[in-house]
Protein backbone atom coordinates (compact mmCIF):
# COMPACT_ATOMS: atom_id res chain seq x y z
CA UNK A 1 0.00 0.00 0.00
CA UNK A 2 1.09 3.27 -0.63
CA UNK A 3 0.75 6.00 1.84
CA UNK A 4 1.94 8.74 -0.42
CA UNK A 5 -1.64 7.79 -3.01
CA UNK A 6 -4.19 7.86 -0.10
CA UNK A 7 -2.98 10.11 2.37
CA UNK A 8 -2.31 13.22 0.32
CA UNK A 9 -4.50 15.71 -0.90
CA UNK A 10 -2.94 19.05 -3.10
CA UNK A 11 -5.09 21.31 -4.35
CA UNK A 12 -3.29 23.71 -7.21
CA UNK A 13 -3.79 26.56 -6.56
CA UNK A 14 -1.70 28.94 -8.91
CA UNK A 15 1.10 30.47 -7.50
CA UNK A 16 0.18 29.49 -3.75
CA UNK A 17 1.56 26.19 -1.74
CA UNK A 18 -0.24 23.90 -2.15
CA UNK A 19 -3.32 23.16 0.48
CA UNK A 20 -1.91 19.49 2.10
CA UNK A 21 -4.09 17.21 3.88
CA UNK A 22 -3.08 14.56 6.51
CA UNK A 23 0.60 14.42 4.81
CA UNK A 24 2.67 12.18 7.01
CA UNK A 25 5.85 14.35 7.24
CA UNK A 26 7.56 17.58 8.12
CA UNK A 27 6.96 20.45 5.63
CA UNK A 28 9.54 21.77 3.84
CA UNK A 29 8.76 25.04 4.57
CA UNK A 30 11.36 24.92 7.47
CA UNK A 31 13.74 24.66 5.00
CA UNK A 32 12.73 26.89 2.60
CA UNK A 33 12.51 29.83 5.30
CA UNK A 34 15.48 31.45 4.88
CA UNK A 35 16.56 30.53 1.06
CA UNK A 36 16.94 33.07 -1.61
CA UNK A 37 14.23 33.10 -4.05
CA UNK A 38 11.80 30.90 -2.17
CA UNK A 39 9.21 31.50 -4.45
CA UNK A 40 10.86 30.09 -7.39
CA UNK A 41 11.77 26.81 -5.49
CA UNK A 42 8.16 26.89 -4.14
CA UNK A 43 7.09 26.64 -7.67
CA UNK A 44 8.98 24.07 -8.26
CA UNK A 45 8.30 21.77 -5.53
CA UNK A 46 4.80 22.19 -6.35
CA UNK A 47 5.16 20.97 -9.91
CA UNK A 48 6.61 17.79 -8.47
CA UNK A 49 3.93 17.99 -5.87
CA UNK A 50 6.81 17.69 -3.47
CA UNK A 51 5.75 19.01 0.25
CA UNK A 52 7.57 17.50 2.99
CA UNK A 53 11.51 17.03 4.20
CA UNK A 54 10.82 13.21 3.74
CA UNK A 55 10.59 12.95 0.36
CA UNK A 56 13.76 14.09 0.42
CA UNK A 57 15.14 11.28 2.29
CA UNK A 58 16.07 7.48 2.16
CA UNK A 59 14.31 4.90 4.44
CA UNK A 60 16.20 5.24 7.17
CA UNK A 61 16.41 9.41 7.08
CA UNK A 62 20.50 9.37 6.73
CA UNK A 63 21.25 10.30 3.81
CA UNK A 64 19.57 12.49 0.95
CA UNK A 65 18.42 10.66 -2.55
CA UNK A 66 20.04 12.29 -5.34
CA UNK A 67 18.04 13.80 -8.13
CA UNK A 68 17.59 10.39 -10.41
CA UNK A 69 16.49 8.68 -7.17
CA UNK A 70 14.21 10.98 -6.51
CA UNK A 71 11.61 9.33 -8.13
CA UNK A 72 11.00 6.49 -5.93
CA UNK A 73 9.76 9.00 -3.44
CA UNK A 74 7.39 11.33 -5.24
CA UNK A 75 6.39 8.96 -8.07
CA UNK A 76 7.15 10.62 -10.82
CA UNK A 77 10.25 10.25 -13.04
CA UNK A 78 12.37 13.66 -12.97
CA UNK A 79 13.61 13.57 -16.54
CA UNK A 80 15.94 16.54 -16.99
CA UNK A 81 18.94 17.30 -15.46
CA UNK A 82 19.51 17.80 -11.90
CA UNK A 83 18.43 21.71 -11.68
CA UNK A 84 19.95 24.31 -9.68
CA UNK A 85 17.08 24.73 -6.85
CA UNK A 86 17.38 20.55 -5.99
CA UNK A 87 21.33 21.12 -5.19
CA UNK A 88 20.55 24.32 -2.77
CA UNK A 89 17.26 22.57 -1.09
CA UNK A 90 19.95 19.49 -0.40
CA UNK A 91 22.72 21.57 0.88
CA UNK A 92 20.09 23.68 3.32
CA UNK A 93 18.55 20.44 4.36
CA UNK A 94 21.94 19.21 5.31
CA UNK A 95 22.83 21.83 7.09
CA UNK A 96 19.90 21.73 9.43
CA UNK A 97 20.77 19.00 11.46
CA UNK A 98 18.02 19.58 14.08
CA UNK A 99 15.16 19.37 11.52
CA UNK A 100 17.18 16.17 9.68
CA UNK A 101 17.33 14.37 13.15
CA UNK A 102 13.95 15.10 13.49
CA UNK A 103 12.24 13.08 10.61
CA UNK A 104 9.76 10.47 10.25
CA UNK A 105 11.59 7.22 10.52
CA UNK A 106 11.09 4.76 8.70
CA UNK A 107 10.45 7.24 6.08
CA UNK A 108 6.70 6.87 5.00
CA UNK A 109 7.50 8.06 1.48
CA UNK A 110 10.67 5.49 1.31
CA UNK A 111 8.97 2.34 2.08
CA UNK A 112 7.31 0.40 -0.90
CA UNK A 113 5.90 -2.61 -0.68
CA UNK A 114 4.99 -5.25 -3.07
CA UNK A 115 2.58 -4.10 -5.44
CA UNK A 116 0.05 -6.62 -6.48
CA UNK A 117 -0.58 -5.96 -10.13
CA UNK A 118 -2.56 -7.13 -13.10
CA UNK A 119 -1.28 -10.20 -13.98
CA UNK A 120 -0.12 -10.00 -17.56
CA UNK A 121 2.49 -12.56 -19.70
CA UNK A 122 5.60 -11.55 -19.46
CA UNK A 123 9.27 -13.11 -20.94
CA UNK A 124 12.67 -12.31 -19.99
CA UNK A 125 15.63 -12.42 -22.30
CA UNK A 126 15.92 -16.20 -21.58
CA UNK A 127 12.76 -16.58 -22.78
CA UNK A 128 11.18 -17.93 -19.51
CA UNK A 129 7.43 -17.21 -19.54
CA UNK A 130 5.41 -16.00 -16.46
CA UNK A 131 2.44 -14.29 -15.18
CA UNK A 132 3.16 -10.61 -13.58
CA UNK A 133 2.00 -11.19 -10.07
CA UNK A 134 4.14 -8.54 -7.82
CA UNK A 135 5.69 -5.18 -8.76
CA UNK A 136 7.76 -3.58 -6.28
CA UNK A 137 8.20 0.28 -7.56
CA UNK A 138 10.61 0.64 -5.06
CA UNK A 139 13.64 -1.75 -6.52
CA UNK A 140 11.51 -1.72 -10.14
CA UNK A 141 11.40 -5.74 -9.74
CA UNK A 142 8.14 -8.03 -10.59
CA UNK A 143 7.55 -11.04 -9.18
CA UNK A 144 6.59 -13.68 -11.95
CA UNK A 145 5.13 -16.62 -11.82
CA UNK A 146 7.08 -19.14 -14.01
CA UNK A 147 5.04 -21.32 -16.71
CA UNK A 148 6.48 -24.16 -18.60
CA UNK A 149 5.76 -24.65 -22.23
CA UNK A 150 5.59 -28.09 -23.81
CA UNK A 151 7.67 -28.44 -26.68
CA UNK A 152 4.73 -30.25 -28.37
CA UNK A 153 1.59 -28.49 -27.80
CA UNK A 154 2.75 -25.19 -27.25
CA UNK A 155 0.39 -24.97 -24.29
CA UNK A 156 1.62 -23.40 -21.08
CA UNK A 157 1.27 -25.09 -17.89
CA UNK A 158 2.60 -23.60 -14.73
CA UNK A 159 5.72 -24.63 -13.00
CA UNK A 160 5.56 -26.56 -10.27
CA UNK A 161 9.19 -26.71 -8.95
CA UNK A 162 12.63 -26.49 -10.56
CA UNK A 163 15.95 -24.94 -10.24
CA UNK A 164 14.90 -21.34 -11.35
CA UNK A 165 11.95 -20.75 -8.84
CA UNK A 166 13.03 -18.91 -5.51
CA UNK A 167 14.77 -21.09 -3.14
CA UNK A 168 12.20 -19.58 0.00
CA UNK A 169 8.92 -20.01 -2.01
CA UNK A 170 6.15 -21.25 -0.13
CA UNK A 171 3.36 -21.87 -2.78
CA UNK A 172 3.74 -25.35 -4.78
CA UNK A 173 4.22 -22.89 -7.85
CA UNK A 174 7.30 -21.94 -8.98
CA UNK A 175 8.10 -17.92 -9.04
CA UNK A 176 11.00 -15.58 -10.06
CA UNK A 177 11.94 -12.15 -9.48
CA UNK A 178 13.06 -10.27 -12.78
CA UNK A 179 14.33 -6.47 -13.17
CA UNK A 180 11.54 -4.62 -14.95
CA UNK A 181 14.32 -3.56 -17.40
CA UNK A 182 14.80 -7.22 -17.96
CA UNK A 183 12.05 -8.38 -19.26
ZN1 LIG B 1 9.92 -23.55 -12.06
Amino acid sequence: MSLYNNNIQIRRDYNEWPLVKDVPGTLINIILEDMVKKELIKKCLNKYNISVIEQFTNETNDDILSWTELHHNIQKIPYRRQPKWFTKLVEQIRSKERVANNLITPNPYAIREWKKVESKWAMDFEDQFGKVKKWNNLTNKVSLQRFKQNMESGKLTPCKGCEISLAKTKTKYCFMERDISKL
